[in-house]
């Protein structure tokens, strides 16, 4: 997770690649994770019914070809076993983000592994012809959308091609595959093979081209138009996560509340247009001063919120104060005629665990000190400091400067 909402552009062939590298936010990721588990037991069901045909076959027909049912029956209880470990790795509460890399491998490769097994146990011609078989490909394809990471569907495109690939050139040149009147099949033609693999490209082009407009979607809710940050939907839900976070891990963090001193006088002065580049190149500073695990983003109006993560009272503090005299500091172009103006800046810091443990209680705690840098004078942060600087109320920040 960055603290950026990052979009970048599709138009040229590069942008779509680099696109389809790009890992998905903190809640696709979560998301990808309930798809890990419902693959999973999808995985098992479809398992435990392709089962019943081999065990059926035994039952009814004993004498009829017994050891391809057996072979059947084998690759079954294998993938079975493989399906169950692969679900209660799924169901463990911490982020696995290798699971969907090794699950896709594992589900291409028992698709792979069968061909091979029909190949030389069976007939040499089952596994590229296979009706069946092969196609269980495009769902092990599908699923990597439930996946939410176009990374995962590139992947597990390039193995599948590679996989069949391997397992063609393997069988062709290792058996023969001369149709006879005993064996009667189609015979083997390299168009077959090669119009397979585009189909698999194509599958995979698809699916990776599915997920990046999932990530699209998702960006376009969860950034603010205006200045390309996060939104406050995206900042209440990572509210909720980090307090969560932190209940678990026992990890403190602050919440920050910051505030444009008299915009409303700035609008009334230079317009709204000027007032929406301010805007923009506040939170452009704002980006820049906080580090890739922290979050910045437009509440509403002229005030922007801030999470600090790994940081105390006193640490947290420092962060803002800084942050605050480097936009006091900081000189913004109100139109390319006239001269930059200077621009300052209220914060108010609420801690997680001191200042309470849950969202709405930090928010509160935020709102009331900004409330109190404003009527202490502005151009000033309360709150965030340790025990014994002063208490928290009455931390406040370096004096106002000049306007
Ligand atoms: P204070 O120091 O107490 O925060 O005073 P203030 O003037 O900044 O606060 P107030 O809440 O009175 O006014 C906020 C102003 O922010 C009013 C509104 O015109 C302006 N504003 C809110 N959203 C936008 C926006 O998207 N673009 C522009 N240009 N101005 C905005
Ligand atoms: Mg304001
Ligand atoms: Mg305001």
């Amino acid at each position: 997770m960055t603290g950026s909402a990052p979009a970048p552009s599709e138009t040229s062939l590069r942008g779509w690649l680099r696109a389809s590298f790009e890992p998905p936010d903190e809640f696709l990721v979560d998301a990808g994770k309930h798809g890990e588990i419902l693959v999973a037991r999808i995985r098992i069901s479809v398992v435990m019914v392709l089962m019943l045909v081999p065990l059926a076959s035994l039952v009814l027909d004993p004498a009829a070809e017994r050891s391809q049912h057996l072979i059947g029956l084998l690759i079954t209880v294998v993938a079975l076993l493989g399906s169950v470990l692969v679900y209660l790795t799924a169901l463990r509460d911490r982020r696995q983000p290798w699971l969907p890399f090794v699950t896709t491998v594992f589900d291409v490769s028992l698709i792979s592994f069968a061909l091979l097994v029909y190949a030389y146990r069976v007939a040499p011609h089952e596994a590229v012809n296979s009706l069946v078989t092969f196609p269980t490909y495009f769902l092990a394809l599908g699923a990597t959308c439930l996946r939410f990471d176009p990374r995962i569907s590139v992947f597990a495109g390039l193995v599948a091609i590679s996989q069949y690939l391997a397992v063609v050139f393997l069988v062709t040149l290792t058996t023969d595959l001369t149709p006879s009147l005993e064996r009667p099949h189609a015979p083997f033609q390299w168009g077959d093979q090669v119009a397979r693999l585009v189909l698999l490209g194509a599958a995979t082009a698809l699916n990776t081209h599915i997920v990046r407009g999932m990530q699209r979607q998702r960006r376009l809710s969860t950034s603010d138009p205006l200045t390309g940050i996060f939104n406050r939907r995206f900042f209440d839900d990572h509210l909720a996560n980090e307090v969560q976070r932190a209940e678990r891990y026992q990890r403190p963090f602050a919440v920050a509340m910051v505030d444009v001193d008299h915009f409303k006088r700035f609008n009334d002065t230079y317009g709204h247009a000027a007032g929406d580049r301010v805007l923009r190149a506040v939170a452009r500073s704002l980006q820049r001063a906080i580090r890739r695990s922290d979050i910045v983003a437009r509440y509403g109006g002229e005030e922007f919120v801030l999470i600090l993560r790994e940081s105390d009272p006193g640490q947290a503090f420092d962060r803002v104060e800084q942050i605050r005299r480097s936009l006091a500091a900081d000189a913004f172009p109100i139109s390319r005629q006239s001269y930059p103006t200077r621009l300052t800046v209220s914060a108010g810091i609420a801690n997680w665990p001191e200042d309470g443990r849950d969202a709405e209680g930090l928010l509160a705690k935020a709102d009331q000190r900004l409330f109190a840098a404003k009527s202490g004078g502005r151009n000033r942060v309360v709150g965030g400091m340790a025990e014994g600087e002063g208490g928290p109320d009455r931390g406040l920040g370096a004096a106002a400067l000049p306007r």
